[in-house]
């Protein structure tokens, strides 16, 4: 639960920076988040108890529910079943070829099923939320995978802010994955404590998916969010451009305007700035050419903007080490990381703000920080310095297709919010 709570808050506090201004009282954003908490907890405690619709099984068996406690482990769990050694050794070995067992974590659930005899004949737990890995016992020990069925829905919200826009969202029934990206999507349009004012109206239709097994629920990108302040209108729809990002424009096809994440993680403290300092290893003068943040080992690192990865490894001092070459001369490298995120590899693309790694100590580091660069026209510049890149325009045939895209995004959209 701290954790959770934790980490929203750093989520938010990213937003501080960004703007550079608050915008929220923070008490009011730590008591909202602490409220949702709540809620997100009773949603997770629905999904760590899930609701396993077993056709026959539930006749033929007791189903048994069993919490990962802390220290627990897929052995000790088994030992405490009274599985003999050798059925332990071979169940393991079985499973271990498509789930890792270290990943299995603490609250998560494994459901047994004992027959009349109370001999188990078949586990099983979740692989990933959408994922469940089915032991049978029967008679030899056989894997099966169940994906889980999951339905897409679009739902759309439109609310007036009595007292702020996170607030008021989350009374109006907008989950905070959502308005948290509202709030991104418009960090560079609004200063969320100035602009906003009382009858502010805003509006956002987004999609997400519904496991209903579990009735876990993920919510995914906005496909369209407007704030109205005093009769003035920003809007912006959703559209996937033709070199493939996930991107945001207006009516005319102006992108949102977006500039490389000055902080590419959250809660982070600056230890050491750019410019000439003495190295605390060489114990020379150097120029430190990029912001150092300090930042507990595996606090994960945020591309800084969109773009592909163009080198990904060991570096030299740099110790674990990533670099994005972004779309309009821009590249921002990542040193002293302690992992890579999965799926991150050369020539990969990537979205602003999405994982690539985490905070760590590799290479000539004195403790865990991130060792932040951004490369203008192959020049380093000050992270901190950084001016507002200006947004790209659709033309032609980009432009059209957004046109009729976004009319449909519009209609559905008005649907959902008066139908
Ligand atoms: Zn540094």
């Amino acid at each position: 639960m701290s954790l959770i709570s934790a980490g929203y808050y750093l989520f938010l506090s990213e937003y501080f920076n960004l703007s550079g201004k608050k915008f929220l009282n923070e008490d009011v954003i730590k008591k909202v988040i602490v409220e949702d908490i709540k809620e997100i907890q009773e949603k997770k405690e629905n999904i760590t108890s899930p609701k396993i619709k077993k056709n026959i099984d539930t006749e033929k068996y007791v189903q048994k529910k069993i919490e990962i406690l802390k220290g627990d482990t897929f052995v000790s769990i088994l030992k405490n079943l009274n599985f003999k050694q050798k059925n332990i050794y071979e169940i393991i070995s079985k499973i271990k070829n498509t789930f890792d067992l270290k990943k299995i974590k603490t609250g998560e659930i494994i459901t047994v099923f004992e027959n009349g005899f109370g001999e188990i004949k078949k586990i099983e737990f979740f692989k990933d939320t959408e994922t469940i890995i089915s032991v049978d016992l029967d008679k030899e020990i056989n894997l099966n995978i169940r994906q889980l069925e999951k339905e897409t829905f679009v739902e759309s919200r439109e609310y007036t802010i009595i007292d702020s826009l996170f607030s008021d969202g989350i009374k109006n029934g907008v989950s905070p994955d959502i308005l948290v990206k509202i709030i991104r999507l418009f960090s560079f349009d609004l200063d969320f404590q100035r602009d906003i004012r009382v009858d502010t109206v805003v509006s956002v239709s987004y999609e997400y998916d519904m496991i209903s097994e579990t009735n876990k629920l993920e919510f995914k990108d906005i496909k369209y969010a407007s704030i109205k302040i005093d009769g003035k209108q920003i809007e912006y729809f959703k559209f996937i451009t033709d070199d493939g990002y996930v991107d945001y424009f207006n009516r005319e096809g102006k992108n949102v305007k977006k500039s490389i994440l000055k902080t590419p993680l959250d809660g982070a403290r600056i230890s050491s700035n750019y410019g000439m300092r003495k190295h605390p290893i060489s114990g020379f003068n150097k120029m430190h050419k990029g912001v150092d943040f300090a930042a507990p080992t595996g606090t994960p690192i945020y591309a800084g903007g969109n773009g592909v990865i163009e080198y990904i490894g060991r570096n030299g001092g740099y110790g674990k080490y990533i670099r994005i070459r972004h779309n309009n001369e821009y590249k921002t490298a990542y040193a002293h990381l302690s992992n890579y995120k999965k799926g991150i590899s050369k020539g990969v693309r990537v979205n602003q703000g999405d994982i690539i790694g985490y905070v760590g100590n590799t290479g000539n580091s004195t403790g865990p920080h991130l060792h932040y660069e951004i490369i203008y026209q192959n020049k380093h510049i000050n992270p901190l310095k950084l001016k507002l890149a200006s947004g790209k325009v659709l033309k032609g045939n980009e432009l059209s297709k957004f046109i009729e895209e976004y009319k449909v995004i519009y209609a559905d959209h008005l649907n959902l919010l008066y139908e």
